[in-house]
């Protein structure tokens, strides 16, 4: 099983779909001068201006993207927000309902034939309200929709013995609930065809000071 994502990297790279990444030369450091103090302050000040923040009581349950990164070897890696329920509006989703969504959502990801080359995470939210999904390269939430869907489904109708769930492959294994993740696919199946279901966030170019 490619669960192990280094395992799965390495794979990736003696089969030859991935060239081995540039190698990164990190900065010598120098002292910070007071020149150095004022342009680690603009540049503090430039990203806030770069960056926004949602309003998370407004947030619908949708595809969104939420970063877009360029490593120090020059990839794009996007990160999307996988928003599952409204934000301080219903219930979060149940942290071990997460947990084996995880573990099914990550295989189901890296099996697919069209896109397990370019996945490079999936993962709970803190908050517990969706999930975040980093794809290599740059992609669009329309682009991954389908394959969201489809991995949606297949947590939907998945029956038996949740992948990796055992006390060697995982450090909370028995932290699972597979009938609550099953049920937590249904009703974000249900929102994505929904008036509500969302591919942009709201007030995307409104600046905010939060970050
Ligand atoms: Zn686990």
């Amino acid at each position: 099983m490619a669960d192990n994502y280094l395992e799965y990297r390495m794979e990736d790279m003696r089969s030859g779909r991935l060239s081995s990444p540039k190698k990164f030369v990190p900065r010598k450091r120098k002292p910070v001068s007071q020149d150095d103090r004022s342009c680690i302050q603009r540049h503090a000040e430039m990203k806030k201006i770069a960056s926004f923040t949602i309003d998370h009581t407004r947030l619908e349950p949708g595809i969104y993207v939420s970063r877009r990164d360029v490593t120090p070897s020059g990839d794009v890696v996007t990160t999307f927000d996988i928003r599952m329920t409204r934000p301080n509006r219903e219930p979060a989703l149940d942290p071990k309902a997460l947990h084996a969504m995880e573990h099914l959502v990550a295989t189901y990801l890296r099996n697919d034939p069209e896109w397990s080359d370019r996945i490079v995470y999936w993962g709970p939210m803190g908050c517990c309200t969706g999930n975040y999904l980093l794809i290599s390269g740059e992609c669009s939430s329309e682009d991954v929709k389908e394959l969201v869907r489809s991995a949606m489904k297949f947590v939907a109708d998945f029956e038996g013995a949740v992948p990796g769930a055992s006390a060697r492959d995982c450090g909370n294994y028995t932290f699972m609930d597979l009938q609550g993740a099953k049920d937590a696919a249904v009703r974000y199946l249900n929102e994505f065809d929904g008036t509500d279901f969302s591919l942009e966030y709201p007030d995307a170019s409104e600046i905010s000071s939060d970050q």
